[in-house]
């Protein structure tokens, strides 16, 4: 490691851990290999997993940053390893779908691949221990996790990163079905993006394939057991490497 030190466990979640380094205003993240669905019912090690995503996470948060959309990203270090801003993650999942698929299929009746014309935006509650619900507007008002400020502006922001990410796919041949974020408060009181941005948090589908299994180049290959899951999250980085320059290092 070079620019920082790592020091203490700040939390571990399933798909990475979060530490504390020297500089109180600089956390370092490690993407892992492990792999969870179903709110972790389903667990797997896919070597090299978690370099693919982050890797993937930084070109894509790069690419956000050179539209004006503010992250927390700061730079890479090694081949899993993220520095970012420290931020008050909002317990919120920001879901925005531009074709049905998932939950919303499992949900209401709409059939898979059904475009999406204004774009969907869904809100859950992040925590494992209810199982991440949908939240109703009654709902999201009695939990009063934001104002109704804050609520329109991460909403704004969630539907800005669709407008970046949704081109920047579909220029390497892939389709940006849904994708999930989680949006934070820096020190700063700034609204930035959190978390990842990955084939562990987006559909993405290869828009020149037919077959409705073999263009799925995302997790719900390892949620529905159609193998490959490394090498698709492997082709998904090829592909952004074409329009992204590398991901900068870190200090
Ligand atoms: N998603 C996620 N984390 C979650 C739930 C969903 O990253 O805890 C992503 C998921 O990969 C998909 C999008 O959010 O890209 C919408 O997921 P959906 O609500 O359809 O739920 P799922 O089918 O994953 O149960």
């Amino acid at each position: 490691m070079t620019a920082f030190s790592i020091g203490a466990l700040l939390y571990e979640g399933k798909a990475k851990r979060v530490y504390a380094t020297q500089d109180p205003d600089l956390v370092a993240v490690e993407y892992k290999d492990d792999a969870t669905a179903f709110n972790a019912l389903k667990k797997a090690q896919l070597q090299g997993k978690g370099a693919l995503n982050c890797r993937i996470s930084a070109l894509l948060f790069e690419a956000l940053e050179a539209a004006g959309v503010p992250t927390h990203y700061l730079g890479v270090e090694g081949s899993c390893w993220m520095l970012v801003r420290p931020v008050a993650v909002i317990p919120l999942e920001v879901v925005i779908r531009n074709r049905a698929a998932g939950s919303l299929c499992r949900e209401m009746p709409i059939a898979p691949g059904t475009a999406l014309e204004p774009p969907l935006l869904d809100l859950y509650y992040k925590d494992d221990a209810y199982g991440d619900p949908f939240l109703s507007e009654a709902r999201l008002a009695r939990l009063a996790l934001v104002t109704a400020q804050q609520r329109a502006d991460l909403e704004a922001l969630a539907h800005r990163v669709n407008g970046v990410l949704r081109p920047l796919f579909a220029a390497v041949g892939l389709e940006l079905v849904d994708f999930k974020l989680e949006l934070g408060f820096t020190a700063d009181q700034q609204l930035v993006v959190a978390d990842e941005i990955s084939p562990d948090t987006c559909r993405l589908w290869d828009r020149a394939t037919e077959d409705a299994s073999d263009r799925i180049l995302d997790k719900d290959r390892f949620r529905q057991d159609l193998g490959g899951v490394v090498e698709a999250y492997g082709e998904v980085l090829k592909r952004v490497q074409g329009v992204c320059p590398s991901p900068r290092v870190y200090g």
